[in-house]
C-alpha cells in the first residue's frame, strides 16, 4: 500500500470524499485552505452502529466538547438522546438545537456562578463536582426561585486500564470521591435541589473492550452501593463512555459489540431489577465524530534538507494539534495522511509534512510514504473529527482560522 492513509491496513478511504465529494472538488467549493470537513453520513452511520450494539433502553448522549460545531450539533440533535456540555457557551449551543433541556447535562470542574445560573434557569441537569458547587447551586436556586436538577459526579475508587486519559480514581479535580458521597447525599433532601442520580466518567480514548467492560461493571456495582443512601429513587445513571478510535497504524479498533453485550448483562442482572426508574445513559464524544472528520491543507513549499524532503503546508498544529503530537508530551505517531488529489497515482517517496509554524513541533507527518507531491497539492489528515480545531492553540502565530464545513 503506497498511501499512508491507513489505520491497521485499512485505507481511510471514505474520508477521501466527505459527503461523497472528492476532496479536490470540496476544496474548490470551500474556497480556501486549510479546512476541516465533517461527513454527516459517516456520523449517522456510526450512531446507528453504536445503537445496534447497545441495549435498546440505554440512551446515547453526545459530549459536545469533542466537536462543538453548531451545524454538527444540529445534525446530531436528531439522532442522539441528549447532550453533555462543559461550559456556558456549549450549553447555549446545545439549547439552540431541538434537544430538550431535560436531556442536557452539564459536567466539569470550575463551573462559575453565571454558568450555574444559566443551567438552573434552563432546567438542565448539573453534574456536581464538589460540595462547594452544591452550596453555590443552592444559592442560585434561591435567587432564581427555581429548583435545580442535580446529579452527583462520582470519582470512583478504581482506575480504568487502557485509557489514553484518566479522569477517575485516586485524587481528582473531577467528581466527588465515592467515600464522600453518602455524607453529601444526606444534605440533598432540600427544596432547592431535585436529585436525579449519578454520573461516572473515568477515562477517555480507550480501545480495549475488556477494560471498558470491567469499568462499566465496577461503575454499576459502585452506584448500586451508593444508591442505598439516595434521597429519592435514582432516575438517571450516566455511565460515561471513553470509547476510543484508532489513530495510528498500531491501534486496533474497539470491539464495540463486546461492550454492548456486557452492558446488556449488567442491565439485566443489576440495573433494571435494582434501579427500575433509572434512565441509563452513555456519553460519547470522540467515538461518534472522530472518524468522520478530515483536515485538509495545501502544500506551499517543497524543499530538500540534507537528504530529507519536506512538504510545507498552509496549516499545522495550530489547527490540528493532536496530529502533531500534542506539544511533544505524547509519543508522537503519524496520523493517517494522504495526498488527497493523487490517491493511488504515480511514484511514491518518503517525506515529512510540516506545518507553517516556526517550531519543530509543527510536524503533521514524519517520514511518511506518499505519492510525489508538490506546491498546490492537497494533504489530508484523517481522524480529525474530534478534539481538532477547538482543542488546538489557534492563536499561536496569529494565522487565520480555518473554515469548517459539514457535508
Ligand atoms: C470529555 C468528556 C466526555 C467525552 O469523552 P470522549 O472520550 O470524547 O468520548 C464524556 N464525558 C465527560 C464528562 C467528559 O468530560
Amino acid at each position: 500500500m503506497s498511501v499512508a492513509g491507513t489505520v491497521r491496513g485499512r485505507v481511510v478511504g471514505e474520508q477521501l470524499a466527505p459527503g461523497g465529494i472528492p476532496i479536490e472538488r470540496l476544496a474548490a467549493r470551500v474556497g480556501s485552505t486549510p479546512f476541516f470537513a465533517y461527513d454527516r453520513a459517516l456520523v449517522t452511520r456510526r450512531i446507528s452502529a453504536v445503537r445496534a450494539a447497545l441495549p435498546a433502553d440505554v440512551e446515547l448522549n453526545y459530549a459536545v466538547k469533542a466537536n462543538p460545531m453548531p451545524a454538527l450539533l444540529q445534525h446530531l440533535s436528531g439522532q442522539v438522546d441528549g447532550f453533555d456540555v462543559a461550559s456556558g457557551a456549549e450549553l447555549r449551543h446545545a439549547l439552540d438545537t431541538p434537544v430538550a433541556p431535560a436531556r442536557v447535562s452539564f459536567a466539569g470542574p470550575g463551573k462559575t456562578d453565571p454558568e450555574l445560573t444559566q443551567a438552573v434557569a434552563a432546567g438542565v441537569t448539573i453534574e456536581l463536582e464538589s460540595t462547594g458547587e452544591l452550596a453555590r447551586v443552592k444559592s442560585v436556586s434561591t435567587a432564581l426561585q427555581i429548583p435545580a436538577r442535580v446529579a452527583l459526579r462520582v470519582n470512583p475508587d478504581f482506575t480504568v486500564r487502557g485509557s489514553g486519559m484518566r479522569l477517575g480514581g485516586g485524587p481528582q479535580q473531577f467528581g466527588i470521591d465515592c467515600e464522600q458521597v453518602p455524607a453529601m447525599l444526606a444534605t440533598l433532601p432540600d427544596p432547592r435541589v431535585e436529585f436525579q442520580g449519578f454520573h461516572v466518567f473515568a477515562g477517555s480514548q480507550n480501545l480495549r473492550a475488556d477494560s471498558l467492560c470491567e469499568a462499566q461493571r465496577r461503575t454499576v456495582e459502585l452506584i448500586l452501593r451508593l444508591a442505598d443512601a439516595a434521597p429519592v429513587p435514582v432516575r438517571y445513571l450516566n455511565l460515561g463512555g471513553g470509547f476510543g478510535i484508532p489513530y495510528s497504524s498500531r491501534d486496533v479498533a474497539l470491539e464495540v459489540a463486546q461492550v454492548g453485550d456486557n452492558l446488556e448483562v449488567l442491565m439485566t442482572g443489576l440495573v433494571r431489577p435494582t434501579l427500575p426508574e433509572a434512565r441509563v445513559v452513555l456519553e460519547l464524544g470522540r467515538y461518534l465524530v472522530g472518524e468522520a472528520g478530515v483536515y485538509v491543507t495545501r502544500v506551499v513549499d517543497r524543499k530538500q534538507s540534507r537528504g530529507k524532503t519536506f512538504l510545507v503546508v498552509d496549516g499545522g498544529m495550530h489547527h490540528q494539534l493532536a496530529a502533531s503530537g500534542n506539544l511533544g508530551q505524547a509519543i508522537r505517531r503519524n496520523y493517517p495522511i494522504a495526498v488527497a488529489n493523487r490517491m493511488g497515482a504515480g511514484p511514491t517517496e518518503t517525506v515529512s509534512v510540516v506545518g507553517a509554524l516556526c517550531t519543530p513541533l509543527d510536524l503533521l507527518g514524519e517520514d511518511v510514504e506518499l505519492p510525489v507531491a508538490g506546491i498546490g497539492d492537497l494533504i489530508a489528515i484523517f481522524q480529525a473529527g474530534a478534539y481538532g480545531l477547538t482543542a488546538s492553540p489557534t492563536g499561536f502565530l496569529s494565522h487565520p482560522a480555518p473554515v469548517e464545513v459539514l457535508v
